[in-house]
This record gives structure tokens, sequence and C-alpha cells, in this order.
């Protein structure tokens, strides 16, 4: 590998060579996991491009593919499957660069994939009372093209479903990694190439997103005694068909009293709770079904908090979603998580056994969501880790009880999701990047085609092991 042969392609270009800066721009936040903070920690980047147009993209393309260096594309480094490290190191792309909002229209909003998500709902709602349909809790920091590349779902998510979900994404701007970089604009079907693929396969430079009504969301807590009341009323609370939601999330006791401690005033170590995000013109009638459902105290709302408490508290969404567990990491470094689908429509009942079985070790954590058209949860629990082979010991009760786990102590695509080859993205990794040069190591049906999912081997990339 060449860098400087390399650097010569990139004249013109800004560029970033400092090694502490360069470390940092590599790392993400794969230290959430015990298991990657351990392999991971070593990677960085040689060095970090950060283009400013389309044409710096393909300029950056151009030079790596001729001097076969890897290259990865990172949006703020948010993600925390170690899915923007450069295990092979070589160039990181840096979308900071290219954040500008290009159109706004009736329901559709055009942006570069570098702008942060936060900064697209604002100049949408200026312009037009309109905001995007989901977004991470990561919504002040992330970049959309980030959020499509390596995210799934959030705030939100409880009407719209997932980024998977067609119609959640309307077009994107991919370019591949040849010689002669193509420039394909991606809509329908095509999408699934590109989507979630940890940007092993194109890198996207532009993406058009559905907008929806913007309302200044009432942020409101609603504690109980007994978490799976609570449980039941965030079920119940997401298949209200006229009470408009934009997150639904039940968390045990103690993570709200020990985790959320700017909140902790609303609460006491006992109370579980569960974390409503509401239109401000449904907030009466959210009241009426609050006082149909057993045990439902509300003990915080934010349209009726005095201004100076409700600016010293983040938002509903920064204590959801991975929030939960990074604001537990902040007050028990020794914690983890785990991501899980308790599937329609035995939710509530799965819920229930894996809480019986796991007790305080493995504290639920449930996001409301629709799921394949149903109203189901997905659980973020945090669990308090132990050693390896107890957080597989715990993955396996959950898979043996029907709840699949999308393993975030995994940094590959295949073992973070469904466990198995995803043809679709492999042919596509196969013609827009015949070299192999996007983000190495991510994609075990790339690396390793005979892997066996179904053996307890964890895949090691061998490009990680660097001289
Ligand atoms: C506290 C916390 C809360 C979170 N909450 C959520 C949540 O609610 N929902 C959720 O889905 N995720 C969540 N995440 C994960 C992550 O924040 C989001 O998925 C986020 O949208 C990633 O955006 P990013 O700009 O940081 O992407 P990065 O982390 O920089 O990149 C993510 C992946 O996408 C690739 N990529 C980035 N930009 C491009 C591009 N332009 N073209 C091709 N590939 C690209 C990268 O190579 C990498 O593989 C959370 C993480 C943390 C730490």
């Amino acid at each position: 590998m060449s860098i400087e042969a390399l650097k010569s392609g990139l004249e013109g270009l800004e560029i970033e060579e400092n090694p502490q800066i360069v470390r940092q721009k590599s790392r993400d936040f794969f230290w959430y996991s015990p298991v990657l903070k351990k392999q991971l920690d070593d990677v960085t980047a040689d060095l970090i491009v950060t283009p400013k147009s389309e044409a710096d993209v393909i300029q950056t393309i151009k030079a790596c593919y001729e001097n076969d260096i890897p290259l990865t594309v990172r949006g703020t480094g948010t993600g925390n499957y170690g899915q923007a490290m450069p295990l092979s190191g070589g160039v990181v792309l840096n979308m900071a660069g290219m954040s500008k909002i290009v159109k706004i229209g009736q329901g559709v909003v055009v942006a570069e994939a570098g702008a942060i998500i936060a900064n697209i709902d604002a100049a949408c709602r200026e312009e037009s009372s309109q905001e995007l349909r989901l977004h991470p809790s990561t919504y002040k920091t992330a970049t959309i093209g980030g959020f499509i590349a390596g995210g799934s779902g959030g705030v939100g998510s409880i009407n719209f479903g997932g980024l998977r979900d067609l119609g959640n994404v309307i077009r994107l701007r991919v370019l591949t990694m040849e010689a002669e970089p193509r420039v394909l604009d991606m809509t329908g079907e095509d999408l699934q190439k590109v989507m979630h693929a940890y940007g092993t396969n194109g890198i996207i430079t532009e993406v058009e997103m559905p907008l929806t009504a913007a309302y200044d969301w009432v942020d409101v807590m609603v504690a109980f005694d007994d978490f799976m009341d609570g449980v039941r009323f965030a079920d119940a609370l997401g298949n209200q068909d006229g009470l408009l939601c934009k997150e639904i999330a039940p968390i045990a006791a103690p993570v709200p009293h020990d985790y959320f401690l700017r909140h902790q005033q609303f609460l006491t170590p006992e109370k579980s709770v569960v974390l409503c995000m509401v239109a401000p013109f449904a907030m009466n009638a959210f009241d009426a079904f609050a006082c149909r459902q057993k045990g439902a105290e509300i003990v915080y709302r934010s349209d009726q908090a005095d201004e100076d408490v409700k600016k010293r508290l983040p938002p509903t969404y920064e204590l959801a979603w991975n929030h939960t567990t990074l604001r537990g990491l902040r007050v028990d470094p020794t914690v983890t998580y785990l991501q899980v689908l308790y599937p329609f429509p035995n939710q509530i009942e799965k819920v229930q056994t894996m809480y019986e079985l796991l007790g305080d070790e493995v504290v639920p954590h449930l996001e409301y969501v629709r799921f394949d058209g149903k109203v189901t949860c997905f659980g973020l629990p945090i669990v308090r880790y132990s050693s390896e082979e107890r957080l597989n010991e715990i993955i396996k009760l959950h898979e043996d009880n029907g709840c699949p786990i999308f393993n975030p102590h995994r940094y590959t695509l295949e073992e973070g999701g469904m466990k198995q080859t995803d043809a679709v993205q492999l042919a596509f990794k196969k013609e827009a990047d015949p070299k192999g040069l996007l983000n190495p190591g991510k994609m075990i049906a790339w690396e390793d085609p005979s892997y066996d999912y179904s053996s307890d081997q964890v895949f090691l990339f061998p490009g990680l092991q660097r001289d």
C-alpha cells in the first residue's frame, strides 16, 4: 500500500494526517461493547480525506482504486458496531464537508449525505412545517447518509416502521468504487443493494427522504410500580389509532432513576417508566388514555413543566434507543446491552418470560415499533456484564425462547443482523467494488463465502492483523 503515491492522486483535496486526529476519526462507538473494545481498539486509518463535492469523492475513489488503498466512509462515527472503523487502514472518507440541504418539497427533502439529521429537520420545519419520518436518538450528531448505511430505525418507527420498509427512503445517489466510478441514482427495489450495507458496496453522496407533518412533540414520562403494567400500557398505546405518538419506550426499574440523572427528581429507584413523545393536540386524549390504564402515573410532561426545569433536561429521545445504554455506561462503565426482537403477536409474554428468567442481570428496555405492519417491540436491555461466555449464554437463552438477537458485539453485517448472506448486497458489491476496497472486513459473504453461520465460531477478519 503506497500512501505517497495515493497522496499525489489526492492533490487539491482536504487531507488530514496528524496521527491523533486520524485515530480519533477512525473510531466510532465500538467501545459500547466490551467484546469489540478488545478487538478494535488499535484500528486506525492512514489518512482522512474530507470531500466538499461529488467531484472530490470521485477523485478520491480513483486515487484509492489505482493504488489499491482501502476506503471507509464515515458520517460522524456514532455507529456502535465498529461499522465505520477502517479495519485495514487506508483512507477514511469524512462526509462532514458534504452537508447541504438541496431541496425541500411537499413530502420530500433532498440533502447531501453528510447533512446532520437535526439540521435537515430544522430547515424543513422552518420552510414547510415538515420533518423526517424517523430518526435515530443521535439526531443532533448523526448524518443522514450514516443513518441509511449503518442504522435501522428509531424515533418515529412506531408510526413508520424502519428504514428497510419500502417508502422510507426515496432515492440514493451512489458512487461505485471502480477505475471510472459510476454515478447511480437508485430508487425502489434497488435501494436494498446499498441500504444498511455499512458502505461496503457504494458511497452515498445524496439522499431523498420522505417528510411528514412537524410538531412540537411533548415529552412525557409515565411511571409504574410494576414494569409489566408499563409494558401493557405501551402496547395498548401503540395500538391506539387516533392518538399520535412518535416514541413509546418502557424501561424497567431501577434504570430510569439510576441512569437518568437529570430526571431523578421525578422518580424513585422502584419506579419503571414509559417514555413517550406525544403530539401537542393529543395530550387530552393521552390523559384520558392514561386514566384508563392500570398503575399509570404521569410524573413529567414538558408542556406543563417550568421553563427553568425543562431547560436543564435532555429531550426524551436522548433517554431512549441507544441513549439509554449511553447513560448507563456513564454511571456504570461495566454495563453493556443487547438488541432483541420480541416477535408479534406474543411480544408481551416473551418480554415477561425473559424478565423472569434473567431478572436484574438483564434489565428490560423496550422500544415500540411497527414491524411488518404490526405493533411490537424491540429490546435494548441493559446487561450487567460479567464475561463473554455469560453474554453468549444470555444470547442463547433469548434465541431458545424465540427472541432473535441482532448481536451488537460483532462488527460484520451478517453477525449483527440475520446471520445469513445478503445475496443482493453481495451481488452489487461484485459489480460496484470489484477490488473489495470499500470498508474491508465487514461483509463475511465477500471475505469468506464458505463461512458457516450456524457454527459458534466468531468471524475474525484476517486483515485486522496488520503489520
Ligand atoms: C447513543 C447512541 C444512540 C443511537 N441510537 C440509534 C437509533 O436510535 N437508531 C439507529 O438506527 N441507530 C442508532 N445509533 C447508531 C448510529 O448513531 C446511527 O445509526 C447513526 O445514524 C449513524 O450515523 P453516523 O453519521 O454517525 O454514521 P457512521 O457511524 O459514521 O457510519 C455508519 C456506517 O455507515 C457507513 N456510511 C456512513 N456514511 C456513508 C455514506 N455516505 N455512504 C456509504 N456509507 C456510509 C459507514 O462506513 C458505517 O459503516 C445510536 C448510536 C449511539 C452511540
